[in-house]
């Protein structure tokens, strides 16, 4: 039973990122913060798994966020000299925020190195900082057709002027700066600003549609795909020249009226999918376990360890399988009314009198569950942990 709890709670657990406000930045990696704690922040990983993080630098707002698009297995388009544009995207993110940062504005990356990570969570990194503009770079592929000047392609968001504002100043920069060089350049009829949007009216783009509250928009600088300019980006001089292009259109959004250029009507795209579902996203490395250790009486571990024994479990994880049926029980608060414990039953967890220690690694996602069930029980961790354990020792004991 325990086993069917724990399905049924981890699969409802995740779901709530509105209260997020602000990040924490930990070995390039961004975590959105869901909840504030004194030890640290419950918080949202790259892949939207929730788990308790205590170290990083943290971040309430930024004037600026920018999103270096794809990342790990979504590499994006890949040149014929094996650039890859998830790492270009990347490289040129970090350049803009340099430039940015000279003059004068916070700048927050939805990533910093290379990682698997879903269009939801770049939008909720954006979201959580409500910078002043939002910027996807992406590096395009696909185009085939000949022409005698850049092909950037920049998207906003549909029926938002300022987004559009944004979108137009970033097509005017990079479509100069990069004109600067003579190569034979592709494009599509989608060259310009524009909005992309399915029948709807909705846009195709995720990170455009789930930051509504923003000014967002999409840059699509040069085709890694076309070898001439895959070669281009090989070279750092060009990445620097586009990341200061994107700066100065940035600049120029946040400092004065400028329109932009490069306007085109909206579109519908029907066919596009698009990458960035996260799917399969793994990053189950981040934060660290701790032990929490809870002290037994010989007759209650004898108890624990003969109840663990009848179903085939180790006494540490029946404490594990106590603390989720807690959490389930807690779930069920809003039709059963359940107060904190008095404090005449909260089970002594230390001392001299208590030989035997259970001692049981809880992961970074775990934690999140045990701080909150230890909170709502007005209990401390160790004494979640083993009214868990008393508490499968009883059903266990009453299933025969
Ligand atoms: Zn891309």
């Amino acid at each position: 039973m325990a086993l069917v709890l724990a399905g049924l709670v981890s699969a409802t657990a995740a779901d709530d990122g509105s209260t997020a406000t602000g990040v924490v930045v930990h070995n390039g990696a961004v975590f959105t913060v869901l909840e504030e704690r004194s030890d640290g922040w419950v918080v949202a990983t790259p892949c939207r798994t929730e788990i308790f993080l205590d170290e990083g630098v943290r971040f309430y707002t930024a004037d600026v966020v920018l999103d270096p698009g794809h990342g790990g297995p979504e590499t994006g388009s890949v040149g014929a000299n094996g650039l890859v544009e998830r790492d270009v995207n990347l490289w040129v993110a970090l350049l803009t925020r340099a430039e940015l940062e000279a003059l004068g504005y916070s700048v927050v990356l939805t990533r910093e190195v290379d990682l698997h990570m879903g269009i939801v969570q770049r939008a909720n990194v954006a979201n959580a900082l409500s910078p002043s503009g939002f910027v996807s770079i992406h590096h395009n592929g696909g185009a085939v057709r000949h022409s005698h000047e850049p092909g950037t392609e920049t998207f906003h968001q549909y029926g938002d002027d300022e987004s559009r504002r944004l979108a137009g100043l970033l097509f005017e920069e990079v479509q100069a700066a990069l004109a600067t060089w003579d190569v034979r350049w592709v494009d599509t009829v989608h060259k310009g600003t524009s909005a992309r949007i399915r029948s709807d009216n909705t846009d195709v783009y995720g990170v455009l549609r789930l930051t509504p509250d923003l000014p967002s928009a999409i840059v699509e600088a040069a085709y890694l795909s076309n070898a001439p300019e895959a070669e281009l980006l090989a070279d750092p001089e060009v990445l620097i020249a586009e990341a200061a292009a994107i700066a100065r259109a940035v600049d120029r959004f946040l400092t004065s009226g400028d329109p932009g250029s490069g306007f085109k009507r909206a579109f519908v795209d029907a066919a596009t999918t698009g990458t960035g579902t996260g799917w399969n996203c793994d990053d189950s490395g981040y934060g660290h376990s701790v032990s929490v250790a809870s002290g037994y009486t010989e007759q209650e571990y004898a108890d624990l360890v003969a109840m663990a024994a009848r179903v085939g479990r180790s006494p540490e994880s029946l404490q594990r399988f106590g603390v989720y049926a807690l959490d389930f029980f807690h779930a069920l608060g809003g039709r059963v009314s359940l107060d904190p414990f008095p404090p005449e039953v909260i089970p002594v967890v230390s001392g001299s009198s208590v030989p035997v220690d259970v001692t049981l690694p809880w992961t970074p996602a775990d934690q999140v569950l045990l701080t909150r069930v230890a909170d709502a029980y007005g209990l401390s961790p160790a004494e979640a942990q083993k009214v868990g354990a008393v508490l499968m020792v009883f059903l266990i004991g009453i299933s025969g």
